[in-house]
């Protein structure tokens, strides 16, 4: 079954030609790329460094938070999206996959309004 292009794949398709008009396919490595990811990752938590739950819930909206978060969000999808490139996945079938199957561990009448984890369910 042939699949209908997604915003994902369009957003790839640009970024791959932004890499290569650059020739920086020689420094994405698997590994580089995911070592990349999780910098991102780390910029983005550093956003909720010594701050409270309710500090970081009052930032939402505001331009500052807002501005840094997508930035950094941006960053990790971004890598993401090469990871997937690089490794030959299907990004959206992965996470629907993975979707169904945390539907499988987490049934709604049980895990309903709790954060147990599914082997204490
Ligand atoms: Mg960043």
């Amino acid at each position: 079954m042939s699949k209908t292009p997604s915003e994902l794949d369009a957003l790839t398709e640009q970024l791959i030609a932004f890499r290569d008009a650059r020739d920086w396919r020689q420094f994405h490595s698997l590994k580089n790329l995911i070592v990349s990811l999780n910098l991102e990752a780390t910029e983005l938590l550093e956003l909720t460094q010594w701050k409270s739950d309710e500090d970081i819930e009052a930032a939402i909206g505001s331009p500052d938070f807002s501005e840094k978060a997508a930035e950094e969000c941006a960053d990790i999808l971004l890598y993401l999206l090469l990871i997937s490139e690089r490794a030959g996945l299907d990004l959206v079938a992965a996470a629907q996959a993975k979707i169904a199957k945390n539907a499988q561990k987490y049934p709604v009448e049980k895990s309903k309004g709790n954060a147990r984890k599914y082997t204490e369910l």
